[in-house]
């Protein structure tokens, strides 16, 4: 996966170059200071989507890793990085073969699930 951060815009302004990121899930232009910080500087989240999305989930997004979540209905969800489109949530495992492990199946090419039924979700749930 192509990270958006490479289409990274340098903008003039005022003799001054200011650069502006795009939003790793929905595209809009966000400004250094404006987005969110919290685990990879080099990344950015608009305003929107940082309220919308919990930290882990932006964070799997754009860093392949450990993560699990409740999934309402489901049970516990093992996974490694996820795919956003708006209200929805598509998880990859961490085999793509095998699948997800403990489920009613073992979607090996990926699960969706609507954002409003995860219960909660973790970064690195066994430590790092
Ligand atoms: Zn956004």
């Amino acid at each position: 996966m192509v990270n958006k951060h490479e289409e990274d815009i340098f903008v003039e302004s005022n003799s001054s170059s200011m650069l502006r990121r795009v939003c790793q899930i929905c595209d809009a232009l966000v400004q250094p200071g404006n987005g969110d910080f919290a685990y990879a500087p080099y990344y950015h989240f608009c305003y929107e989507c940082t309220n919308k999305y919990p930290p882990a989930l932006r964070k799997a997004l754009i860093d392949s890793f450990f993560y699990a979540a409740c999934i309402q209905g489901l049970g516990i969800v093992e996974f490694e990085t996820v795919h956003i489109n708006g209200d929805w949530i598509t998880f990859i495992p961490h085999n793509r073969e095998m699948g997800f492990e403990n489920l009613p199946y073992p979607f090996p090419r990926s699960l969706d699930v609507p954002l409003a039924n995860i219960l909660w979700i973790a970064d690195a749930p066994n430590g790092s």
